[in-house]
């Protein structure tokens, strides 16, 4: 027993009892403190599915630490800074420690509050590891990283060479929805145990803000349920994870994804093991490679990238408005049932449900229609944090801010994500049962996206001019014979959305 008490501080994504400040713990060494922010709590209305998850992950966690013959304190006060000297006060002299946290905010605070830091280890790429990286590039690009991330890590490479020849199978991985009746798998389902229940009345009782549906076991709150669900996907999801990548079916809300980020973003799951869980199909040589590079790359590539990103980004980013938006957030993303664009109501009733959609709903849905109406994207940040299940700071900023809506003038990639109707009615199937027609730009029954994509280029002719990648598409502009029309046809619209009456 050390002369003076250790405690580790656990932060409510750092579920891992094997990793960070936990990694070398002992019951007869250290206790555990897991603080709760009341007013983080209370700070915006949260998806309930999303508070639920969070809170209930900690509650097993704590339960099985105990278990394990730890001390678990769990203390709740208005704020993280606040729990940890009220813990301080009535345990004096302790030592505290806690692995780097995932945010520059709680950073900030465990900082200045006297916690003892130990490296965050959550990643396969350290932030000394990237941010070396990072110093070395004179652009940024994600498929260099994902490059150096496959040699660096020795997977998928044989003598210094992509297996399959090319390091990127994303060509073969891009198809729209396959005809329906199409063998969707059936996602697993998590039945609410005590701790859950205990959980969601307590949310109830206090009255935390809440929005979307209540919980209802479409999420694990478990490490035990993290593994089902990470081996119900390498067997029997992942084979067929590639081609239909990008598809929005009408049949399926889950497609061939893996429903993993939740688990990876709070620690219950380890990229590595995610990672190895995938190789191990590779070696047994029955899923096809495109998959298994595609699914690799997200979890070694992206999210790898987007977590180094953050920590290297200026301060500024998050407040980001390149683009000049300035628009609230409309009716039409506020809830469902307010939007007559088939393809949003279908998106946002989706993410009421069960607080996810896959990549391009997000992306492609989402993002791009607070893209083209140009919304300010703070809001679109804030909304997005609050309703998804998987979100955090790290992964959300680049995400939202680079990624989707542009508004770092293409820091982190090289141009926006816009796209009219053609391309929703190609990957989406909610085109044929939607009131506006992909087809058209001009009049009542024009597609929004239509109309609005090519006024999202209009309006920003100049900048997108000077970009290589975008400057076909503007000259595209010169050829509209309309284009005085579906100007006016744009204002519409605009005012519409706004009024909720899209
Ligand atoms: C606007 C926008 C907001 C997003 N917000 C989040 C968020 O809050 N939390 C989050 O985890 N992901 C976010 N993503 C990335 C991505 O959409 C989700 O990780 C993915 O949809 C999660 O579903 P899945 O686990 O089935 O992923 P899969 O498609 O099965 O991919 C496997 C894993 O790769 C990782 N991954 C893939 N793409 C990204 C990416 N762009 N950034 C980081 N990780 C990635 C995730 O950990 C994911 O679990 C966002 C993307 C966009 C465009
Ligand atoms: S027509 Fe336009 S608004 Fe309607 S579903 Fe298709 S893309 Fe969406």
């Amino acid at each position: 027993m050390s002369d003076r008490a250790t405690t580790i501080l656990v932060a409510y994504d750092q579920l891992d009892r094997h990793r960070g400040a936990l990694q070398h713990a002992q019951p007869d060494e250290h206790s555990v403190l897991l603080v709760e922010s009341d007013g983080m709590l209370r700070s915006r209305t949260w998806h309930a599915q999303r508070l639920h998850l969070l809170m209930s992950a900690a509650a097993h966690f704590a339960h099985e630490l105990e278990a394990e013959g730890f001390t678990v304190h769990r203390v709740t006060a208005p704020s993280t800074a606040a729990g940890v000297e009220q813990y301080r006060a009535s345990t004096p002299g302790v030592r505290i420690i806690g692995a780097e946290p995932s945010s520059h905010g709680l950073m900030r605070t465990w900082t200045e509050i006297g916690v003892e830091l130990v490296p965050d280890d959550r990643f396969l790429t350290s932030r000394p590891d990237f941010a070396q990286w990072f110093a070395a590039q004179r652009s940024l690009r994600m498929d260099a990283f994902y490059r150096w991330q496959r040699l660096r890590l020795g997977i998928l490479v044989e003598q210094g060479k992509p297996i399959g020849g090319t390091w990127s199978l994303d060509a073969e991985n891009r198809l729209p929805p396959p005809k329906e009746p199409y063998p969707w798998p059936e996602p697993l389902h998590f039945p609410m145990d005590a701790v859950d229940e205990m959980v969601w009345a307590d949310i109830l009782d206090r009255a935390l803000p809440v929005t979307g549906s209540a919980p209802d076991g479409t999420w694990a709150t478990t490490r035990e349920g993290a593994l089902r669900q990470l081996h119900h996907f390498v067997d029997g999801v992942l084979p067929h994870f590639g081609p239909y990548e990008d598809a929005m079916p009408a049949g399926s809300w889950s497609v061939h994804h893996s429903l993993l980020s939740p688990y990876l973003n709070l620690g219950l799951l380890h990229a590595s093991e995610v990672v190895d869980a995938a190789l191990a199909r590779y070696e047994v040589g029955d899923v096809p490679l495109a998959s298994i590079e595609g699914f690799v790359r997200q979890v070694i590539g992206w999210r790898e990238y987007v977590n180094g990103l953050y920590w290297q980004l200026p301060a500024d980013y998050r407040h980001r408005n390149a683009l000049d938006a300035h628009r609230d957030l409309p009716p039409a993303l506020g809830e469902p049932g307010r939007t007559q664009m088939a393809c949003v109501a279908g998106v946002v009733d989706d993410l009421h449900a069960r607080g996810w959609v896959h990549h391009i709903p997000r992306l492609m849905v989402l993002a791009n229609l607070a893209l083209i109406t140009g919304i300010e994207p703070s809001q679109v940040l804030d909304w997005m944090r609050r309703m998804f299940v998987d979100a955090a700071d790290w992964v959300m900023v680049p995400n939202v801010i680079g990624m989707g809506v542009h508004a770092d003038d293409g820091l982190m990639m090289t141009k926006p994500y816009a796209a009219g109707g053609a391309y929703l009615n190609r990957m989406g199937q909610s085109c044929k049962g939607c009131r506006y027609d992909p087809k058209k730009r001009t009049g009542e029954d024009a597609c929004p996206f239509t109309t609005l994509y090519w006024g999202f280029l209009d309006r920003h002719r100049e900048r997108f001019a000077r970009n290589p990648r975008m400057a076909q598409q503007v000259r595209g502009l010169d050829r509209l014979s309309d284009l005085d029309a579906l100007r006016i046809r744009a204002r519409e619209v605009l005012v519409l959305l706004d009024r909720g009456e899209l």
